[in-house]
């Protein structure tokens, strides 16, 4: 039998859900959400999808913050989306450097291959949102389906080329929601 895919949407956090800075995101006074960001969690909560983030925060593992910091930050974050009627079901997040050789940190799919495993689910056809080429890489590895938001390293990303096939490109993650959910606004294709 085909199987659909389940109501989850995954995303990359810095540059997708708050705006991404090179000298890395410290403290809760650093995350900042993108406009509409919060907005489009809640909504696409409001239609049945639980939603996931995943990230790298290497910044642990070069001992620029703590998890204290990392936790303080989350906090911010589901407090905002509350207020919303928004919620993030799960964070996972890699500490490690390159350097480590771990197998979570993106493009490696380790954190992908625990989220469905912790939720018990494929993740065969399920969106994975990001703003980098690892973000998508990781997604690929398990089946998701590559969307590229044009926030945060977006657009030098799109410029570097080498999407992968199928790849839909949105102007952020409030255009990809509207999309998702009512196919208003159609998403431009990679390499077209
Ligand atoms: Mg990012
Ligand atoms: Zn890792």
């Amino acid at each position: 039998m085909p199987q659909t895919p389940p109501k989850l949407v995954v995303l990359d956090r810095d540059g997708v859900v708050n705006l991404d800075s090179d000298q890395f995101i410290k403290t809760p006074d650093e995350w900042i959400p993108i406009d509409g960001s919060l907005e489009a969690i809640a909504a696409l909560n409001q239609a049945g999808y639980r939603v996931v983030i995943v990230s790298n925060q290497s910044g642990i593992g070069r001992g620029l913050f703590e998890m204290s910091a990392l936790n303080a930050m989350h906090e911010k974050m589901h407090k905002a989306l509350a207020n919303l009627g928004g919620r993030v079901d799960a964070v996972f997040f890699c500490p490690h450097t390159a350097a480590d050789g771990c197998d979570c940190r993106k493009p490696k799919p380790g954190m992908l291959e625990q989220l469905a495993e912790r939720f018990g689910v494929e993740l065969k056809g399920v969106p994975l949102v990001g703003d980098s080429l690892r973000d998508l890489e990781a997604g690929l590895a398990v089946g998701c389906a590559p969307h590229l938001v044009l926030t945060g390293k977006g657009p030098k990303t799109e410029k570097k080329g080498g999407l992968p096939p199928g790849t839909l490109i949105h102007d952020d993650l409030r255009a990809f929601a509207r999309w998702l959910l009512t196919g208003d606004g159609a998403p431009r294709q990679a390499g077209s």
